[in-house]
């Protein structure tokens, strides 16, 4: 399992995690991501899921590195 943890408050709004993995990332009304099925904690807007897939491409490809994946 792996957490994807999204520190939205620090999101551009460039809208690149969103082409690399749709399943996860859409672009909100207010030029900033939202995480698909993502739960406001303390850390950011967290989801579990089984696997890394497109999550951790569009981590590395976020130019402010606000998308963390974590292995659990
Ligand atoms: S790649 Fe990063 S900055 Fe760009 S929309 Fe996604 S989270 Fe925001």
């Amino acid at each position: 399992m792996f957490k994807i943890i999204l520190e939205r408050e620090k999101c551009i709004g460039c809208g690149t995690c969103a082409v690399i993995c749709p399943s996860s990332f859409e672009m909100g009304d207010d030029t900033k991501v939202n995480l698909q099925k993502g739960e406001e904690k303390s850390e950011g807007i967290v989801r579990e899921v089984e696997e890394e897939s497109c999550n951790k491409d569009a981590a590395d490809a976020c130019p402010v590195q606000c998308i963390h994946i974590k292995e659990i």
